[in-house]
């Protein structure tokens, strides 16, 4: 149990709901392993609260916050400075104070790469035509984190034609060299055995529906030989989704690392120093009964 101080330092998360929150875990371990005196809250905000919440942290002198749903998107005008890849991507989910305000980036994006990159190092990723699945923000994170790979040929897939067209539109207006094509769910199949990233973006197979797969083994069958399957999701671990792609002999990855990934991102912008990325990531497998 760590000790709190008269002068101890406020961290937190702030979403509706924030009760099932695993970041108090990982970042309260990496502060214990630190020995510094801070401490990382749960802090539950309703929608309707936010500017409030906001300009109270301001007064309690909070050092910098995590955002989560429903507040990633809502919290950009209340910010003073948005980071060019919070700007990208359309989403806020870490916040520190500077001398000018609250300032805002987005992390998941450097969280989604990570495994990427130590996993797959020698990877021509202008060859790489992913198929994305779902249209939501992690899904926008995505996007951005391919296009800084080199990816210039991407695929999503959703299930309301007005929202994908409304997300293509999006990066058409701010990235005009990506060719970024949306689909209806039926039109999934024509995709898989093009691709070799296929990307898991949606809540479907999430803990507790863990027998749910948003893609079916027969489909997964046609992906090429060597592709990667990568489900955002966390818990559990491994999805059915991974199991069925291990088992047609693709690459599996997870979204844990994701998660340990862009928390550590954010906390080393708190800290201003290094953080302990294995501490954080073994605290998390233990509070999920995986290690
Ligand atoms: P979101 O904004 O709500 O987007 C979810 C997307 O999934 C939407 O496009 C939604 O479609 C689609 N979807 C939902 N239920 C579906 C179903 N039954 N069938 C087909 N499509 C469905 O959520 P998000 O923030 O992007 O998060 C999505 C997932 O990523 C969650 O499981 C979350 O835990 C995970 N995630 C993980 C990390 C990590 O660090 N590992 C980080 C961020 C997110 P509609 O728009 O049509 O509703």
């Amino acid at each position: 149990m760590q000790l709190i101080t008269g002068k101890t330092k406020l961290l937190g998360v702030i979403g509706d709901p924030v009760e099932h929150s695993f970041s108090p875990v990982m970042h309260n371990a990496a502060i214990a392993e630190l020995n510094l005196d801070y401490v990382y809250l749960p802090l539950p905000v309703k929608a309707k609260d936010l500017e409030r919440a906001i300009a109270g942290f301001e007064a309690i002198g909070l050092v910098g916050f995590s955002v989560t749903i429903p507040h990633k998107q809502t919290i950009l005008p209340l910010l003073s400075e948005i980071a060019p890849n919070a700007e990208l991507v359309g989403a806020v989910n870490t916040v520190w104070r500077t001398e000018r305000g609250w300032k805002g980036t987005n992390t998941d994006v450097e969280g989604f790469l990570a495994p990427l990159r130590t996993t797959l190092r020698l990877r021509d990723w202008s060859q790489v035509i992913p198929v994305i699945l779902g249209n939501g923000g992690a899904a926008r994170a995505v996007v951005a984190g391919l296009l800084r790979l080199g990816c210039s040929k991407i695929h999503v897939v959703g299930r309301d034609r007005d929202k994908l067209d409304l997300f293509k539109q999006n990066w058409a207006d701010s990235y005009l060299e990506l060719d970024l094509k949306v689909h209806i769910w039926s039109e999934l199949s024509g995709l898989v055995s093009e691709t070799n990233l296929l990307v898991n973006t949606t809540p479907v197979g999430m803990y507790p529906f863990v027998d749910k797969s948003p893609v079916e083994e027969e489909l997964m069958e046609k992906l090429p030989k060597g592709a990667i399957v990568y489900d955002l999701i966390y818990n559990p671990r491994p999805t059915e989704f991974l199991k069925i792609g291990e088992k047609v002999g693709a690459i599996a990855i997870d979204g844990l690392e994701m998660l340990v990934q862009q928390g550590a991102a954010a906390l080393q912008i708190w800290l201003q120093q290094p953080v302990p990325v294995d501490v954080m990531r073994r605290s998390l497998l233990e509070h999920l009964g995986l290690n």
